[in-house]
């Protein structure tokens, strides 16, 4: 199967599931919209669209003196609340309309975890496994080169992302202040080494965050009879920087690991696995697959091992229509962008697993990222333990405003279906409702997120007014 989601929705067979990630976040969006207050009509096709999209197409010197051309994206979803902010990805399968969507999704988070930024993404079209550093080295001075000033300290603002790390920030930082002397611009991305102004915490942030805002979630009664990650089995999709950083600290809060994979599969081990012995594994042979002790499993078998919570960490479109009706985790918390297709979230709903959003789940790395730009204005380095909490009262607070806004929307769908429900069941007298609940249109974790993300984009939209 493969499992690359379509940048062209116009390949897709009709009656394939529509893997288009920009549609997907529309489609996401659509759902929300109905539930926001005060939309104006007009209001909704700006909010939706990104505001420049820059293509760029460069040459870059391989190792072998042959010359090879690169085409690289950089969206600006949205500056409504603040700069753009947003991670560059490298990897094959990136295309414009998935640099789009990673934009949006980027807005509604900066504003779910309440940072003063607007949404952004950037990516390279090349295979980074194929390319040594070098080569990895120059494709990123010549992109942010040609990029030039539509990346900024204040205007848009990188991060790492798949397959990009601490190394490539250093290098943008360096091309960007070649470029712009005399100036303060470490804030120009985040995501840096920590002696070259990186946050302590950043590069645990994004799996610090899942875990965080997934303890505040069981805490909040939404799944049953699973109120703490202690004690719960794990399966981890991804074992890179957000999959490996994520199944360590949920081993470290007491939950038992059971399997993880990469883009060459998956290991299982029932009693738990020896997580740094798998990472050691990995940086020798490229793959967690074959470590002695541990049995190989797919990809898919890993989505649909029954186990407590289950985090797709990896890459988009993973759990879709075709395998969502296998899924036996009792909870899937989204460290990855978009691995949910809203048919998938259908069929997830009514089988009455929640599913924690990647809008909430992975804000984590671009909270401390935010702490990270504002060290570097402020020419400060905060210790680890205060970045740590200040991440753990953004998570919560982020967390218990989705929860807060799915009860409300529950509550309100109920009152619309049953007007004569004087002295009937309400949620502040019985707790959470349960996920199963049928509506006529699932109102699921995802759209509450949305609906409190949009408001706030939409409020500040209009507090600044329309120009002119
Ligand atoms: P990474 O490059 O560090 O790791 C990616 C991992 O996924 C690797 O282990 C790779 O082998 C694996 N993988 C790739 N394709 C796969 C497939 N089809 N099946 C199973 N495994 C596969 O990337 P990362 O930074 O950990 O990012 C992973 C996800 O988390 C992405 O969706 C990214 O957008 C999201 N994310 C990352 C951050 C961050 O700070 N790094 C922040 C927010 C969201």
């Amino acid at each position: 199967m493969n499992n690359a989601p379509s940048g062209n929705a116009a390949t897709d067979p009709a009656d394939a599931e529509n893997l288009n990630l920009f549609e997907i976040a529309h489609q996401q969006f659509e759902r929300a919209r109905p539930h926001v207050l005060h939309m104006r009509h007009g209001l909704i096709e700006f909010l939706k669209t990104p505001i420049r999209t820059v293509t760029v197409s460069f040459p870059v010197e391989m190792d072998d003196a042959s010359v090879r051309n690169f085409t690289g994206y950089r969206v600006l979803h949205s500056q409504i609340r603040g700069p753009g902010k947003g991670g560059i990805r490298y990897d094959r399968h990136v295309s414009i309309d998935e640099v789009r969507a990673l934009a949006n999704w980027m807005t509604w988070k900066c504003a779910l975890v309440d940072v003063p930024f607007g949404g952004a993404k950037g990516g390279v079209i090349c295979n980074p496994k194929k390319l040594s550093e070098g080569e990895l080295r120059r494709i990123t001075r010549r992109f942010i080169a040609d990029l030039g000033d539509n990346i900024g300290p204040h205007t848009d603002i990188p991060a790492p992302d798949l397959y990009t790390n601490d190394q490539t920030m250093a290098w943008i930082y360096d091309t960007y202040q070649g470029l712009h002397p005399r100036q303060n611009n470490l804030p120009v991305v985040t995501g840096k080494p920590v002696d070259l102004g990186g946050s302590p915490g950043r590069r645990e942030a994004t799996g610090r965050g899942c875990l965080e805002a997934t303890k505040q979630l069981l805490s909040r009664g939404v799944v049953r009879d699973l109120e703490s990650v202690s004690g719960a089995r794990v399966a981890v999709q991804g074992f890179g920087n957000a999959g490996s950083v994520a199944a360590r600290l949920f081993r470290d809060a007491g939950a038992t690991v059971i399997a993880v994979s990469d883009s060459q599969g998956g290991i299982l081990r029932d009693d738990g696995l020896e997580l740094e012995t798998a990472l050691e594994f990995k940086s020798r042979h490229g793959t967690v697959v074959g470590l002695p002790g541990t049995r190989s499993i797919t990809n898919n078998d890993l989505l649909t091992l029954e186990c407590d919570i289950l985090i797709p960490a990896a890459t988009e479109c993973q759990i879709r229509r075709d395998n969502a009706p296998q899924v036996r985790a009792r909870l899937i918390c989204e460290a990855a962008n978009g691995p949910t297709t809203p048919e998938a979230d259908d069929i997830l709903f009514r089988a009455g697993i929640p599913v924690l959003p990647d809008i909430v789940t992975n804000a984590g790395g671009v909270t401390v990222s935010y702490f990270e730009w504002v060290q570097n204005i402020e020419n400060e380095q905060w210790d680890l333990e205060t970045v740590n909490e200040k991440l753990r009262r953004k998570m919560q607070a982020a967390v218990d405003n989705m929860v807060d806004s799915w009860l409300d929307l529950q509550t309100a769908a109920q009152q619309e279906t049953t007007p004569d429900n004087e002295g009937e069941h309400t949620e502040s007298e019985d707790g959470p409702p349960p996920q199963d609940r049928q509506t006529a249109e699932p109102i699921d974790l995802r759209t509450a997120a949305l609906v409190i993300a949009i408001e706030r984009v939409a409020n500040v939209a209009l507090e600044r007014g329309i120009w002119p």
